[in-house]
This record gives structure tokens, C-alpha cells and sequence, in this order.
């Protein structure tokens, strides 16, 4: 083992248009001992066309990262040098490295960035919606019952909102989201970013959902959406609506029967209203016993 660590490097690669290649990622590429890369075949054909030699590509993806991890970390403790790439973009953005990262980081080897392209920076900053905060919350979930609830969830968030989303799934999800934030609520889609088709389309859910609808290739490729967040007044209006609600149901009614109430009838995540009416139900406990 020789004395100096190896560096792993985290490597962005183009979402679709190879020309976003920087050309340090070429440089760290071209030079790593070892490339741990999501799909090795696909991976390989883009260095082919890039030009740099994929011999060295082993595989690292969500269903082998456990095992793969330890025989990576002895290379770059062995003063090898690791460069980590995905499918497209930045890796453990929605995609496998984490693992790696972390058990890189816990075993003192240093780990280095290679920013470029990702989906999500690459949507936000054409989206015409704020910027200065967001929050990223990945995929939904792919069942119809636990993706209503997560967006619910979400209706009081007023940073903007950014989810990916696959062909199969994008118009479920935005038929879901009018549900759980309403029709009106301002929305971007953006499709193919970097690529021949790309298009991005901005205007209300409900515009959005009319959209998608009126053209089957509108339904191909890969998505990014983008969802303002709730308006602060809107955030108070329902928070009190909710407050009201809870506290005729909570009066009348005992503590889980309010509550599952109450999420009938507001859609609001049950559990979050169960607490609440714990809360109110204590209250108004302590009010009698003092009169
Ligand atoms: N690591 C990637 C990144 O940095 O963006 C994301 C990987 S994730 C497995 C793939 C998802 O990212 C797609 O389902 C889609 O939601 C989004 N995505 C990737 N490329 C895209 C593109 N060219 N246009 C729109 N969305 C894209």
C-alpha cells in the first residue's frame, strides 16, 4: 500500500447533449485508474464517442453499491484514483453514489467534485418561478395512495417545489397534485431538457394537465416539474380553516374520530391532524377543568 490516498471524484455528465461536457470531466476521465459508472454499456458508449478509453469501468448501481463499496474504498485507499458517473447529470441526485460517498468520506479519502449539468438546476433556472429558496423532493412515490398523501403533505411548503417524474407516471402525478394544491396553482414542465425535443412549458396545473393531454408525445421522454410554492396568505387561510375545523370536531367528537374526520374532509395528512388534536384536546381539557 503506498502512503498518499487516492481522490474520488464526483463527475457530472451531460443529461443528453454531449457537447455539456466540461472539459475537466474529460480531463478526470481520461485519467482515472478506476470508473465505477451506473450502466458500464452505456457509460462506455458515451466515452467511445468522447474518445476516452472505458476500460476501466466497473459497475455501481443501486442494487450492487452495497457490496461494491468496500473493494472501491481499499483502491482509493491504495492511492488509486476513482471517478464516479451516473446515467446523465450528477450522481446521487436521484441516482447511486451515496454509499460510496459517504464510506469514502468516513475512511479519510478525500472526494472531489466535477460539477455540470443536472435536471433539476438545469429546469429551475428557466422555470420564471423563485429561485432563492426551493426544495428538491426527488421522485414521488409510484403508488397512486402514498403520492397523494406526500403532495398533501406539501401543500403549506412555500419555497418553490421541484420533483422529478418518468413518462409513465407524469400525468397521474399532475392529475394528483390539482387535487392536493389545486388547478390554479403555477406550474413548469420541463421535457427533454438539452435534447432535440426539449420543451418547457409554463401556466396553471390545471393548463398543465390540458397540455399533456393534447399530444402523445408530450407524454415521452423525461421530466422535470417545477411547482410554485403556497402563498403565505393562502398558508394562513388554510391553517386557520384547519384550526376551526379541528376545534368544533375535537369538542364533539372523540380525539382519532376527529381526526380522521378532519382528513376527510380537508384531504390534509391524517397523522398531522391527529397531533394537532391531541394538542387541541388537552387544551380544551385544561379551559374546562379551570372553570
Ligand atoms: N442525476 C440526474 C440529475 O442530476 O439530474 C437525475 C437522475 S434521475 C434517475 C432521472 C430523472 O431526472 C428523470 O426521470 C427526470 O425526472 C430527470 N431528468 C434527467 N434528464 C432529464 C432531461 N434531459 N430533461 C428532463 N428531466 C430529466
Amino acid at each position: 500500500m503506498s502512503g498518499e490516498k487516492g481522490i474520488l471524484y464526483v463527475v457530472a455528465t451531460p443529461l443528453g447533449n454531449l457537447a455539456d461536457m466540461s472539459r475537466r470531466a474529460m480531463d478526470v476521465l481520461a485519467a482515472a485508474d478506476v470508473i465505477a459508472a451506473e450502466d458500464t454499456r452505456l457509460s462506455g458508449r458515451m466515452l467511445a464517442h468522447l474518445g476516452i478509453n472505458g476500460g476501466r469501468l466497473v459497475s455501481l448501481h443501486e442494487h450492487n453499491e452495497k457490496v461494491r463499496v468496500r473493494g472501491l474504498v481499499d483502491q482509493l485507499l491504495d492511492g488509486r484514483n476513482v471517478a464516479l458517473i451516473s446515467d446523465a447529470g450528477t450522481p446521487l441526485i436521484s441516482d447511486p453514489g451515496y454509499r460510496l460517498v459517504n464510506a469514502a468520506v468516513a475512511a479519510g479519502v478525500r472526494v472531489s467534485p466535477i460539477p455540470g449539468p443536472s435536471a433539476l438546476v438545469a429546469a429551475l433556472s428557466v422555470a420564471g418561478l423563485p429561485t432563492d429558496r426551493f426544495v428538491f423532493e426527488g421522485f414521488p412515490p409510484p403508488k397512486q395512495g402514498a403520492r397523494s398523501k406526500f403532495f398533501h403533505a406539501l401543500r403549506e411548503e412555500e419555497r418553490t417545489l421541484v420533483f422529478y417524474e418518468s413518462c409513465h407516471r407524469i400525468q397521474m402525478s399532475i392529475e394528483d397534485m390539482i387535487e392536493a394544491f389545486g388547478g390554479e396553482r403555477q406550474a413548469v414542465i420541463a421535457r427533454e431538457l438539452t435534447k432535440h425535443y426539449e420543451q418547457i412549458e409554463r401556466g396553471t396545473l390545471k393548463e398543465l394537465a390540458q397540455w399533456l393531454d393534447t399530444d402523445e408525445d408530450r407524454l415521452r421522454g423525461e421530466f422535470v416539474v417545477i411547482l410554485a410554492g403556497a402563498e403565505r396568505s393562502a398558508v394562513s387561510a388554510e391553517s386557520s380553516y384547519l384550526a376551526h375545523l379541528l376545534d368544533v370536531l375535537v369538542s364533539e367528537l372523540p380525539t382519532r374520530q376527529a381526526a380522521d374526520l378532519a382528513a376527510r374532509i380537508s384531504g390534509a395528512p391524517r397523522q398531522h391532524l391527529y397531533r394537532e388534536a391531541q394538542r387541541r384536546r388537552q387544551a380544551l381539557e385544561t379551559r374546562t377543568s379551570r372553570s
